[in-house]
């Protein structure tokens, strides 16, 4: 084994940390907490799963969680009244609503219905236009906290190629900007992409965001190159990312775990964006 281990889940703890301190002094400054209004609607247990390891997560960093259950038959009308009120209220600094909704309810009228600055998630398109054109917003928590994982790792990435596996709006589009924002040299490969294994091959930093256990390969990596698992892949075996991840830690420079990589960084980003919010509604000064 010559890689190193990113080891996400102590990352994402100190940001929580530092998370909760910067909370404290916004209190004593804003005289109220941070305000995250996360909704749920129907009972889908993966969902219900991570609301609630979210609103336990928000209340440990000092901040607001309110907890909005809607039932799987909510018309939608009701759920974008909800949208509205949460986006009038003084006390709620970020929304996030629960994806996947029930297919009754159209996902981009309710994303689009957010108010961009309280989009904590990122998903708002106006977001995603922020994002591509260099504009202070909301980025998504996943690859953002992605990128963190890489600036910690190896500090400057400037100059660096970067392959980016996956192009949804949520993690691989995002990821792709990100990256180029710190002048990496970027591709983004997908379901059709000819001969990935050498598009990997060049790559100084791989992203791999698919849903496909452990698709890729350690034979495709550059040695020393580091890697970045956002995969979750639910297996006989447990949790594994889309990297052979045993391979991996034979020829890469360094490798996230899956779990305990990427995994943890979402929710302390959201915490973090959340927090973001709130210091720009309320003019305090945090520390960028
Ligand atoms: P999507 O299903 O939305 O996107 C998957 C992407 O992978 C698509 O762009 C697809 O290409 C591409 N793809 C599929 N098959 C191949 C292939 N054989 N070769 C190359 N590319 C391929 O997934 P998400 O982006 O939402 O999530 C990706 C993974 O990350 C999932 O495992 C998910 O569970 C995980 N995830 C983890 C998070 C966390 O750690 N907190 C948060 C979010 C996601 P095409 O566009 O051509 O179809």
């Amino acid at each position: 084994m010559t890689a190193a281990l990113i080891d996400g889940k102590a990352f994402a703890a100190g940001l929580r940390e530092r998370v909760a301190q910067r909370v404290a002094r916004f209190v004593e400054q804003a005289g109220r907490a941070p305000g995250l209004a996360v909704v749920l609607v129907g009972d889908d247990p993966a969902s219900a799963v991570y609301v609630r390891s979210k609103g336990k997560a928000t209340t440990a960093a000092g901040m607001a969680g309110i907890e909005h259950r809607l039932p799987a038959d909510v018309p939608q009308q009701a759920l974008l009244d909800l949208v509205d009120a949460l986006n009038a209220d003084p006390a709620i600094d970020g929304i996030l609503v629960q994806l996947p909704l029930p297919s009754h309810i159209d996902e981009q009228a309710v994303t689009t219905r957010i108010d961009p600055d309280k989009d904590v998630d990122g998903f708002h398109p106006v977001n995603a236009g922020r994002l591509a054109t260099g504009l202070e917003g909301f980025v998504p928590c996943t690859p953002l906290g992605c990128l963190m994982l890489l600036k910690d790792q190896l500090g400057d990435l400037s100059g660096l190629d970067a392959v980016v596996i996956g192009r949804s709006n949520i993690v691989g589009k995002p990821m792709a900007q990100l990256l180029i924002a710190e002048s990496c040299t970027v591709t983004v490969a997908h379901s059709r992409t000819r001969d990935l294994p050498s598009v990997v091959k060049r790559a100084d930093i791989v992203v791999a965001a698919v849903g496909r256990p452990q698709m890729v390969k350690a034979e495709w990596l550059k040695p020393g190159a580091t890697v970045i698992d956002v995969g979750i892949n639910r297996t006989p075996e447990g949790l594994v990312g889309d990297v052979d991840f045993a391979g991996a830690l034979d020829v890469a420079g360094a490798v996230t775990p899956v779990p305990g990589g990427v995994g943890p960084m979402t929710i302390a980003v959201l915490l973090r964006n959340t927090l973001i919010s709130a210091e720009r509604r309320e003019n305090v000064v945090g520390e960028g």
